[in-house]
């Protein structure tokens, strides 16, 4: 590669001006991605004429895509051979057919979203498969409503809705639950209309549950994808349970017991997971999306 050229003052301040002009451009075209006004079929047309578009990463256009995350959009690139780095104008024309085929039943109706629910004992690591999968933005990962008090690293509207138990009963009067349950001493429920929302947007959707929920989900929404998360062994779940110092020791030998009898219940879910390694979990779980 020879030496970059070497520009005037005014020609380097018109090449900055153009490059952030193509910045914003590409942020606009995002934005519209993002509320569904562009399909992938009409960005990658105007990447024809319009050249801040076709400088746009293909991984931002798949991550601007409703349903489309970190890893969806790492395994498609994969999948069609697209490297990392590569811009729409690069594509070619067997990668642009082929990207256009797996997006042109997306891109016409909206296909509701799968429901995947996640559950497993306690302490087999749920959450922290529930927390990775909302970071990657492929799933839009529901958040419970609970009478628990928070523990110490957990937030409202985050975590859970910190509720008070007349609050709670309230809202299983009202019918405002998917589902509900009591655990440990608690009563932990699924907010129903922004679950159905999401569905209805076409996201895929995951709810992070125990047992008995995910059989209500079952009965009211057989289409519902469970998934059993087991522990490698029962040691490796007492340690993960017995080295949570969120839990006073009493709370912890209840929580053994349950998790013993919620062991038995895989046999019920569609799908039972070891949790040997959480990447894999992960993967796993989105492919049961396509
Ligand atoms: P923790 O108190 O450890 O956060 O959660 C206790 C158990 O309640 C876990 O198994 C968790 O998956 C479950 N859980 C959390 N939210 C809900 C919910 O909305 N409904 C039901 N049925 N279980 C939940």
């Amino acid at each position: 590669m020879g030496a970059p050229p070497q520009l005037t003052p005014e020609q380097r301040s018109a090449a900055l001006l153009k490059a952030a002009q193509s910045r914003k451009r590409r942020a606009e075209i995002k934005i519209k991605i993002k509320n569904g006004e562009y399909s992938i079929d009409a960005v990658l047309e105007l990447a024809q004429s319009d050249e801040a578009v076709a400088k746009m990463r293909v991984r931002e256009l798949l991550e601007a895509l409703s349903g489309v995350g970190k890893i969806r959009a790492g395994a498609l690139m994969e999948k069609l051979n697209i490297s990392a780095t590569r811009r729409i104008a690069g594509l070619g024309r067997h990668q642009i057919k082929e990207l256009r085929s797996e997006f042109m039943k997306s891109s016409h109706a909206v296909r509701p979203g799968k429901l995947i629910v996640l559950s497993g004992p306690g302490g087999v690591g749920k959450s922290t498969v529930a927390a990775l999968l909302r970071k990657s933005g492929d799933f839009w990962v529901s958040v419970s409503a609970t009478t628990r008090s928070p523990r110490n690293n957990e937030l409202n509207g985050i975590d859970y809705f910190f509720i008070s138990n007349d609050e709670f009963d309230r809202r299983v009067k009202e019918d405002e639950f998917l589902e509900w349950a009591e655990f440990a001493g608690n009563k932990y429920g699924t907010p129903s209309v922004e679950v159905l929302d999401a569905l209805a947007r076409g996201e895929n959707v995951l709810l992070e549950i125990e047992i008995d929920g995910a059989k209500q989900v079952k009965s009211h929404l057989p289409q519902a994808i469970l998934v059993f998360l087991e522990p490698p062994s029962w040691e490796e779940l007492v340690a993960r349970l017995e080295g949570r110092g969120t839990d006073d020791p009493e709370r912890r030998a209840h929580r053994l017991e349950l998790a013993q009898e919620e062991l038995a219940a895989a046999s019920f879910f569609d799908h039972v997971i070891v949790n040997d390694a959480v990447e894999r979990v992960v993967t796993q779980l989105i492919s049961f999306t396509s």
